[in-house]
């Protein structure tokens, strides 16, 4: 072969292999219009959040699972926020007396158990809501409006915990309790204050008592119980004094349902208090008529001047708080009556209505004799104590002690104090003779 053949061939060589790679290059400028290549355009735009439908919108806490895994990192924090459990908070209605049930998850507690005659309808009532075991039964103080129906539910119902004050009191009411609770041997204790306790998801915090007090209604356990950003406050009939203490004692008080101190007593919801605290919804716990006059006008003013919407269970029977950790709802709307209280005496015990309604406005006790009427206040009357020969104690015969004492150790006398301290009597530190 010619060395010019040789030149040509390589040259035709050459110009194929061009030939064939512009070729191979139009294959590739065809396919990519093939439809191949759409899947390529998809593809581009994986990079853009998977769920467009998350917006930046609070999502209802209802519709949030626990497994959302595939959310992109930008996703809207409101997402983390927890579901709480449904929680319950029935104000029984117990007439004059207090009986509250909360029902958190699979956990229930009940704080106070109303009057003696009380004590039945509490158990069928928990009954009806599927309660056969407390968590805790929290009895706020030893008066008989709050522990009487006590010693009925801790013998029918499993309770893992009883918390009750120290104050203790040596009337009927109060011993059979303790002989119940003996019974059934368990115990009782006063938490501390700052204790934490937790009802399914609630939180519980124990805000009372903060010392010892001569007066069983300071000596009230009080506690907050916050669910999520919802919280409902008691502090049983706490007051004044008590209510200085929970102030002072530097908590966070704040909460969305005040369950009003003392049945909505003068004596109770303090300016001072009210303004820690600062509810949306005030409940008050009392009977129709009661001997009181509860709830006192005093403290519906302050509720209406707050702007704090009212419940009653004297004008409304049992009301019921639904708490989701969000919102708190009602099974009924609040009270459009702001009436006070009317003392009304039934005919066999006028005598000790007249002198409780005198001792709670914290005025002089009518004489013995003249007990239906209530006397102007300029008429002193001779002051009649009666003793408790028991525990060496003289009161003024308006003093609640004074029912709650046994009738072998009471003793009426004329004596004056000076007679009766010299007598080695100390005066009763609650209605201060
Ligand atoms: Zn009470
Ligand atoms: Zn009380």
């Amino acid at each position: 072969m010619s060395r010019k053949n040789s030149f040509n061939i390589i040259i035709c060589i050459l110009l194929m292999s061009i030939f064939i790679a512009s070729c191979d290059s139009n294959t590739d400028s065809v396919r990519s219009f093939s439809p191949d290549i759409t899947e390529g355009e998809s593809n581009s735009e994986s990079e853009a959040p998977i769920e467009p439908v998350i917006t930046n919108e609070p999502m209802p806490t209802s519709q949030i699972t626990p497994q959302i895994t595939d959310i992109p990192d930008d996703a809207d924090p409101h997402i983390d926020e927890v579901e709480y459990e449904q929680m319950e908070v029935h104000f029984i209605d117990v007439g004059e007396g207090d009986s509250t049930l909360i029902k958190c998850g699979n956990e229930a507690m009940l704080i106070d158990a109303g009057t003696p005659d009380k004590g039945t309808a509490i158990r069928l009532y928990l009954k009806k809501q599927e309660i056969g075991h407390l968590k805790y039964l929290l009895l706020t103080h030893s008066d008989k409006d709050h522990i009487g129906g006590a010693a009925s539910v801790v013998s029918n119902i499993k309770i893992d915990n009883i918390f009750m004050c120290r104050y203790e009191k040596d009337n009927d009411v109060y011993l059979n309790l303790i002989n119940e609770i003996n019974y059934k041997n368990m115990t009782w204790t006063t938490p501390d204050v700052g204790t934490e306790l937790t009802l399914g998801d609630a939180n519980i915090t124990v805000i009372a008592p903060n010392r010892e007090y001569d007066n069983p209604n300071d000596s009230s356990i009080g506690v907050i119980i916050r669910h999520g950003e919802d919280s409902f406050i008691f502090t049983g009939d706490a007051e004044t004094p008590a209510e200085e203490d929970i102030v002072n004692n530097g908590l966070d008080l704040t909460a969305d349902v005040y369950k009003a101190g003392h049945h909505g007593s003068r004596t109770a919801s303090s300016d001072a208090f009210l303004d820690k605290i600062n509810p949306e919804y005030a409940i008050i716990s009392c009977e129709t008529d009661n001997k009181y006059g509860h709830p006192h006008f005093e403290v519906l003013e302050k509720f209406k001047n707050r702007g704090i919407k009212l419940y009653r269970t004297d004008k409304q029977g049992t009301i019921i708080a639904y708490s989701d950790g969000k919102d708190i709802a009602f099974n009924i709307d609040p009270s459009e009556d702001w009436e006070p209280g009317t003392i009304v005496e039934s005919d066999e015990s006028a005598s000790t209505q007249v002198k409780e309604a005198f001792a709670e406005a914290s005025l002089a006790p009518p004489e013995e004799t003249d007990s239906r009427i209530i006397p102007e206040v300029e008429d002193k009357p001779e002051i009649t104590y009666v003793l408790n020969t028991n525990t060496k104690k003289f009161h003024y015969p308006s003093c609640d002690s004074v029912n709650d004492m046994k009738e072998k150790n009471k003793q009426e006398v004329t004596l004056s104090r000076d007679e009766l301290i010299e007598q080695g009597y100390k005066p009763c530190g609650r209605c201060k003779p």
